[in-house]
């Protein structure tokens, strides 16, 4: 189990996220919603150990990971995959994936198992994938990680639909195989229809939180996200 407990970030003299806590439980898929500027990244790049938190506590099965730099965390298997997508451009698919997969495994017949389209583009180099493929390799070097929680920001961002079908298929076996999400996503209902638990965020304070089947009601959409 990841928890964040009372969080308090944000930048320079900006406080973005006011006392958030989080709990993503061992498997589950927790979505993040909020509208834009509501601090569901930085959320993110806190629990990554990319943004230090002001207040607050973060643990993982019971142990205090609070100032853990990004790579202890990625080490005990807390995987970032931010917007944009963490790629080495100039470097070939094979290349990226061997990087990630590391002493000397080689990890691409797993990637491609995930991904078959990236078993076509093994020579290519990454920075000329298109966008989908990118997502998807970025997608597949985490896999690659084994990540016990994986940490999701917009991986859908500007893809087409198939492509964003294809990627929740594999959110869904990254959870069959024992891994949990926690999951920023514009996509609301295909996040809400993965989601175990959902969690809205408005204006750095979490606003709402619940199961899916208890959304139903859009007014709380409305609300805090101004959409629907
Ligand atoms: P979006 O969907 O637009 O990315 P978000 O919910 O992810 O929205 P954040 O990116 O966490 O929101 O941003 C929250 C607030 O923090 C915004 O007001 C944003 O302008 C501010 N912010 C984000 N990054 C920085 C930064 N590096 N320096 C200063 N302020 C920042």
């Amino acid at each position: 189990m990841f928890t964040l407990e009372g969080i308090v970030a944000g930048y320079a003299e900006t406080t973005v996220l006011r006392g958030v806590s989080v709990t993503v439980p061992d498997g589950a898929v927790v979505a993040l919603l909020g509208a834009n500027g509501a601090g569901k990244t930085t959320l993110l790049r806190v629990a990554s150990g990319l943004l230090r938190p002001t207040a607050g506590r973060m643990t993982l099965d019971g142990r205090d990971v609070t100032h853990h730099r990004p790579h202890q965390l990625a080490g005990l298997g807390v995987c970032h995959v931010p917007e944009g997508r963490g790629i080495f451009p100039s470097l070939t698919v094979r290349e990226n994936l061997a990087l990630q997969a590391g002493d000397g495994k080689d990890g691409t017949a797993r990637a491609v198992d995930a991904f078959p389209r990236l078993g076509e583009r093994m020579s290519q180099t990454a920075g000329t994938l298109s966008g989908g493929e990118q997502q998807m390799l970025a997608l597949a070097r985490a896999y690659l990680a084994n990540p016990k929680v994986m940490l999701l920001d917009e991986v859908s961002m500007g893809l087409a639909p198939k492509i964003v079908d294809e990627i929740f298929v594999f959110l869904e076996r990254l959870t069959k195989e024992g891994a949990s999400l926690l999951l920023v996503e514009q996509y609301v209902t295909r996040a809400l229809a993965l989601a175990d638990y959902v969690y809205l965020i408005n204006r750095g304070q979490i606003a709402y939180r619940g199961e899916p089947s208890e959304l139903e009601d859009e007014d709380v959409f409305a609300r805090y996200l101004g959409t629907h």
